[in-house]
């Protein structure tokens, strides 16, 4: 699996994780979840990505059954807080929680899920304790646009912005031409959360360019939807699959590198058009 460094952080993380947003969790369909995730670890996928918010904490509580045992350090764990939460006790409170569910000492990176009314500077500076305390070993944020990123960068006092994790797919490629441009100034790594685009590369125009590109190599349109979003030095995605089989696929995909000529199909049939309003959000 191709790995490269994650923003400033040191760490080297495979250029494919592991979403958990929806994962089931209860039942014979959580044990099989579980049982994806532990395969995808193993298979390279160790950037596994959850949220406070996620089934109310019962995503976070299956990812800590799912990497009991393993050796922390080999492990690239990221979480999120909810705007609501992201106060200044607040944020350290979230924080914990996250950890118990999880059975962590600490998390390796962790983000503000999307900005609320609480003021940016008290949630940076919230998160700078975290890291000063040792519970996290790097901030980051989500669904920031340039103007957040640059808002944040001037609150922050100590820590760089490891990521910002957005909404990225073959449909929805406007960050190419604002959030990305800057993340790559700054050293900051983009995470591209849904790359499937809930599935709309299929009933797209272009989906015969990409099954025709897709065959020639002897691989699945999905996989080269993944490759495709992170052809470029700075870019994670982070596919969610409840299955064996789709967790396969996802983890090979982190192998494939796309020649030019097929990198130049997909762009002209998924045009990455203009940006019309903000930043793309689920
Ligand atoms: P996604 O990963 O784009 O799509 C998930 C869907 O794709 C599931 O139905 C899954 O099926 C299917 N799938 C997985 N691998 C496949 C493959 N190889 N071939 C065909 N289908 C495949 O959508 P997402 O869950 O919205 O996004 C991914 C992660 O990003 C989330 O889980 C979450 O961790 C994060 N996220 C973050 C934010 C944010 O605001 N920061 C927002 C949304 C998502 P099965 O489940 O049946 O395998």
């Amino acid at each position: 699996m191709i790995a490269r460094p994650f923003g400033p952080t040191g760490a080297s993380v495979p250029v494919i994780g592991q979403g958990t947003w929806n994962v089931p969790t209860r039942g014979a369909a959580a044990d099989a979840a579980k049982a994806a995730l532990r395969a995808g670890i193993e298979r390279g996928m160790v950037h596994i990505d959850t949220a406070e918010m996620y089934g109310d904490g019962a995503a976070e509580e299956l990812v800590g059954a799912a990497i009991a045992g393993l050796p922390r350090e080999s492990l690239f764990i990221v979480s999120k807080v909810l705007p609501s939460n992201a106060t200044a006790h607040g944020t350290i409170a979230a924080c914990e929680r996250s950890l118990r569910r999880m059975g962590l000492d600490y998390l390796d990176c962790y983000l503000l899920h999307w900005r609320g009314t609480v003021p940016l500077r008290e949630t940076m500076h919230a998160l700078e304790r975290l890291v000063a305390d040792g519970k996290i070993r790097a901030l980051g944020v989500s669904n920031f646009d340039v103007d957040d990123l640059k808002e944040a960068h001037a609150v922050l006092e100590r820590e760089p912005i490891a990521c910002n994790q957005v909404l990225y797919h073959l449909n929805e490629r406007t960050i190419e031409d604002h959030e990305i441009p800057y993340a790559r100034e700054h050293d900051i790594a983009t995470v591209a959360y849904t790359p499937f685009g809930r599935g709309a590369y299929e009933r797209a125009a272009g989906y015969p360019a990409l099954v025709e590109i897709a065959q020639r190599r002897g691989v699945t349109p999905a996989q080269i939807v993944l490759a495709f979003l992170t052809r470029e030095p700075d870019t994670f995605a982070i596919p969610k699959a409840a299955s064996i089989a789709h967790t396969d696929e996802n983890a090979a995909a982190g192998d494939l590198q796309l020649e030019p000529a097929e990198i130049d199909a997909i762009d002209r049939a998924f045009p990455a058009g203009r940006r019309r309003g903000g930043l793309p959000s689920l």
